[in-house]
């Protein structure tokens, strides 16, 4: 058996599809943050993004997501070289971990085939959230 694309890949060298099935839809880098500007110490807090769907933890509207959220930042691989925006990625996220040279976990819907893994292991922020700016489409 051939091994997987995201092991034989560079990341500029994924397909559409490949990239985005890179996801595992934890809807961590989808809630509001703080970062610290001396230490770049970055904190994650539980308010939804007003156009995330709290419960399935995925967007709403992602094909259009930056007509409603200008400031949602598209990840490409030039953005994942750079060290700084990269730690506003959780370390559990899958575009973060590979371009830092780390396989997959386990509880990855590429490695287990099931989209729910990612909330079983209790990775994903669902049950967690709240979300006080829901944005009416
Ligand atoms: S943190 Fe990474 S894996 Fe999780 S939803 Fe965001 S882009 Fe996808
Ligand atoms: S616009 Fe969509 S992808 Fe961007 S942060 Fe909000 S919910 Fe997440």
């Amino acid at each position: 058996m051939s091994a997987p694309f995201w092991q034989t890949k560079s990341l500029n060298e994924m397909t559409d599809a490949e990239w985005e099935s890179l996801c595992d839809g934890c809807a961590r880098c989808c809630v509001e943050k703080l970062e610290d500007e001396d230490t770049g110490e970055v904190v994650f807090s539980n308010e939804a993004c007003g156009l995330l769907n709290i419960h399935s933890c995925r967007c709403r509207a992602y094909q259009s997501r930056q007509m409603y959220v200008p400031a949602c930042i598209r990840i490409t691989p030039e953005f994942l070289e750079d060290d700084q925006k990269r730690g506003w990625l959780p370390p559990s996220c899958a575009y973060r971990r590979i371009a830092e040279g780390q396989p997959l976990e386990d509880w990855h819907p590429l490695i287990s085939g099931d989209p729910n893994s990612v909330h079983d292991a209790a990775i994903s922020m669902k049950g967690w959230l709240i979300q006080p700016n829901k944005i009416e489409l």
